[in-house]
């Protein structure tokens, strides 16, 4: 099932259903704590990233050809960091640049997003999958220069300016996805190639991703996993290749959706 959450033309958040014909549906009740598909359809007024994370982990450097273009060494245990949730963005809404707090180096990062369905702590890796609700598009946005330069060592000051977390446009159910390893995943500027990989290169697959993050801390139902970016940034391209304003950026993986949005700079 294709999940997809929206503002209604009364103002209400609701969630929907995306149908295999391209029909939405409304959904009633909670997709945390029992749904069901209605025959009604979706009024949708504007789109809305398919959930709205409680928290947003982040795994950095978990693809092995990443790890060597940003010159790290593979490291022994997931790389962890958070970004905040008021970055997070609808699928077509803009990516901002921050105007004050000013940077230079804002980049793209496409990655698989894990939606943690159930509470779970201390959860074994063959059982992780369970404690999944389904699988999204993000795009880990990130200004370099106030993560690697001026950050204090701590990334999530570069990685949390608001509307830096896009998410979407589906929510696709572990149910109809349940396997997330050997997913084609793509970023594309302005239309261009930008990252291609597959999410069998994690060096850390998802169910040891959640292994690891339940241990002695609770992963709450609606927190989202970003899970890592291919090779591909624009900050290992020769010249860089930093966002600007005017650019249309896109996530796209095999059986998710692609997540389109626009750069804009704040307070335009
Ligand atoms: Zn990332």
């Amino acid at each position: 099932m294709k999940i997809i959450r929206y503002v209604s033309p009364e103002g209400k958040i609701n969630y929907g259903s995306e149908e295999p014909n391209g029909s939405r549906l409304r959904i009633e009740g909670d997709i945390f704590d029992g749904f069901s598909a209605t025959k009604e359809p979706a009024r949708v007024m504007k789109l809305l990233a398919p959930v709205a994370p409680v928290a947003m982990w982040c795994i950095g450097q978990n693809y092995r050809q990443h790890a060597e273009e940003v010159g790290f060494t593979v490291p022994d245990f997931p790389v962890v960091f958070a970004k905040g949730v008021n970055a997070l963005q609808s699928p077509g809404g803009p990516v901002l640049l921050p105007a004050n707090r000013y940077s230079k180096e804002v980049d793209y990062e496409g990655e698989l997003v894990v939606i943690i369905g159930k509470a779970c702590k201390n959860v074994p890796r063959d059982r992780a999958l369970d404690y999944v609700a389904g699988y999204t598009c993000g795009n880990d946005v990130s200004a370099r220069d106030w993560q690697l330069k001026w950050g204090g060592t701590q990334w999530c000051r570069g990685k949390s300016f608001d509307t830096f977390a896009p998410l979407g446009p589906y929510l696709v159910t572990s149910d109809s996805l349940p396997d997330p390893t050997g997913l084609r995943i793509q970023t594309l500027l302005n239309g261009m190639m930008m990252q291609d990989g597959k999410t069998s290169d994690m060096i850390f697959d998802v169910p040891t991703l959640i292994e690891f993050l339940s241990r002695g801390t609770t992963l709450l139902p609606g927190t989202a996993i970003f899970t890592g970016t291919p090779q591909g940034v624009g900050m290992a391209r020769k010249p860089p290749r930093w966002l600007a304003e005017g650019d249309e950026i896109s996530v796209e993986i095999e059986k998710i959706g692609r997540l389109t949005n626009h750069v804009c700079r704040e307070g335009r």
